[in-house]
């Protein structure tokens, strides 16, 4: 029998599962099926936990995200084609769930599907080889609790272990000897810890934009931010600025590009993450810049070196659930061999070309989500994956950067149209700025 691995639990590899789960339950074959977890429990990043560093076993902590994260875009663009919210809650919810409500609903279909006996959690992934000679692949995995190391054999291995936890963390001058706190993004777990505090922030992605909203949110004094190119631009409020590079800093002083300074009681480094996959060779190992055509990947899942092997997830992300979903089917329908990947290296090769090309491009966001969501709809087009209003899709995006455009601390309060069930969310009980407590009963109450 055809044997796959998956690695990791997340979105992408629950979307995995899933997706085999589905094709049984209409009585076809699939393979036999691993899935190793490093954590204890499934839902990959949104499975929060409060530790930084280590783990209980000694291992890196995946988690990034932290306590009162809500969601950044609005639901309606991640929600999952075969299970709505409405399915799940029992009724329509506000569009911007915190980050308790989405695992509950992450974690609900796969309950439904019945999927968990097939995780292995608290096993890590530690080495994964291929050999010519027998076609197979070897996965050596750690299970943490057991303390035993297990080496098995697949035809077919599928990476889906994110890339939003190992930091990319830059050093500026004067930071041995900085008379404050300075952590990567990747360790920040709750906003009060910086109540009263003037906070220097590097960075101009989600992670600068939401932290730093965040801790103005539960009461930092200020929010600097210092950008490398541009800053983000949106209508800050009083006590947020927007300033050139850090150059260094000198006891509580930072100095930027400009020649002005700030005095600041905390750094936070949102400089971003790395594609990282220490248990994998050079000859299996993506190695891609953070965008949407990522390197090396045949329709953005397959490794162009090896057709055995799969990468979900692997793009920067407008799209997320619906689009791990895709890629999910297509994956699952290759291996069932019902899709057809070409024979030869240059033919994958020519397609992530004309898709970097295609993205290099783009002229601005808005044309960058469309690509996006039109990947989905080219992957989802050839499997049984239901199909949703990409477009409608598109257009809560298209709203959601305009609402941000209009009110950075304000943009979580609108509401946006189901394009799974075609009901309009509703709006939320408190504005984001006032609802200082996220816990799913508190947000899922009238
Ligand atoms: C701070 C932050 C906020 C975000 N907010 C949003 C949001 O609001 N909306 C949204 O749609 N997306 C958001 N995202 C994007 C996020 O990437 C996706 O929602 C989603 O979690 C990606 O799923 P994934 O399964 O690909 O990866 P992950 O969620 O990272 O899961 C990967 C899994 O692989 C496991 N793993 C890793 N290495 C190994 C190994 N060697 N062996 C075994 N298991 C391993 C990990 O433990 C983890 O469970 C956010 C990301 C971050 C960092």
């Amino acid at each position: 029998m055809t044997r796959v691995a998956i690695v990791g639990a997340g979105p992408s590899g629950l979307a995995q599962l899933r997706a085999f789960q589905s094709a049984k339950s209409k009585g076809k074959e699939i393979p036999e099926i691993v899935c190793y977890e490093k954590q204890s429990d499934w839902g990959g990043l949104w499975n929060y936990t409060w530790r930084t560093g280590l783990d209980e076993h000694g291992e890196p902590v995946h988690c990034s995200m932290y306590r009162y994260l809500w969601s950044n875009g609005p639901k309606e663009g991640l929600e999952f084609a075969d299970y709505s919210f409405e399915e799940h809650f029992g009724k329509q919810i506000a569009s911007y769930p915190p980050r308790a409500v989405l695992w509950d609903y992450i974690k609900g279909r796969v309950e439904k599907a019945g999927v968990r006996d097939l995780i292995r959690f608290n096993s890590i992934v530690r080495r994964i080889t291929w050999d010519e000679e027998t076609d197979l692949f070897t996965v050596i995995a750690h299970d943490r609790k057991a303390d035993t190391e297990s080496s098995e054999t697949f035809d077919h291995v599928i990476i889906a272990t994110g890339h939003f936890s190992v930091p990319n963390a830059p050093e500026f001058p004067g930071f041995d000897t900085f008379n404050g706190r300075i952590l990567h993004a990747h360790d920040f777990r709750d906003a009060r810890e910086f109540i009263d505090k003037d906070l220097l922030l590097i960075g101009t992605s989600y992670s600068a934009e939401d932290i730093g909203s965040q801790c103005w949110k539960y009461g930092a004094r200020s929010i600097t931010v210092s950008h490398r190119t541009a800053p983000m631009g949106f209508k800050w409020p009083d006590n947020w600025k927007e300033v050139p590079l850090l150059q260094k800093v000198e006891g509580n002083t930072a100095t930027f590009a400009d020649g002005n300074t700030a005095r600041v009681d905390a750094i936070i480094l949102c400089t971003g993450y790395q594609h990282h996959f220490p248990f994998l060779p050079d000859d299996l190992r993506l190695k891609t810049a953070n965008r949407l055509a990522t390197a090396d990947l045949w329709k953005g899942v397959v490794w162009v070196h090896n057709p055995k092997l799969f990468y979900l997830g692997m793009q920067d992300q407008w799209y997320t659930f619906n689009m791990f979903d895709a890629q999910a089917w297509y994956v699952r329908d290759i291996i069932a061999g019902t899709i057809h990947v070409p024979d030869s290296v240059e033919k994958r090769l020519a397609d992530v070309t004309a898709r970097v090309e295609a993205e290099d491009a783009l002229p601005d966001d808005f044309a960058a989500i469309a690509y996006q969501g039109a990947y989905v709809q080219e992957l989802i087009a050839e499997t049984d994956y239901p199909s949703f209003d990409i477009e409608g899709s598109d257009q809560a995006f298209f709203e959601w950067k305009k609402h941000k455009k209009e009110d950075i601390m304000g943009f979580r309060n609108h509401s946006y149209r189901s394009v799974m069930t075609g009901s309009m969310a509703p709006a939320h009980h408190t504005p984001w700025k006032d609802a200082l407590e996220d816990s799913l009963e508190s947000y899922l109450r009238d």
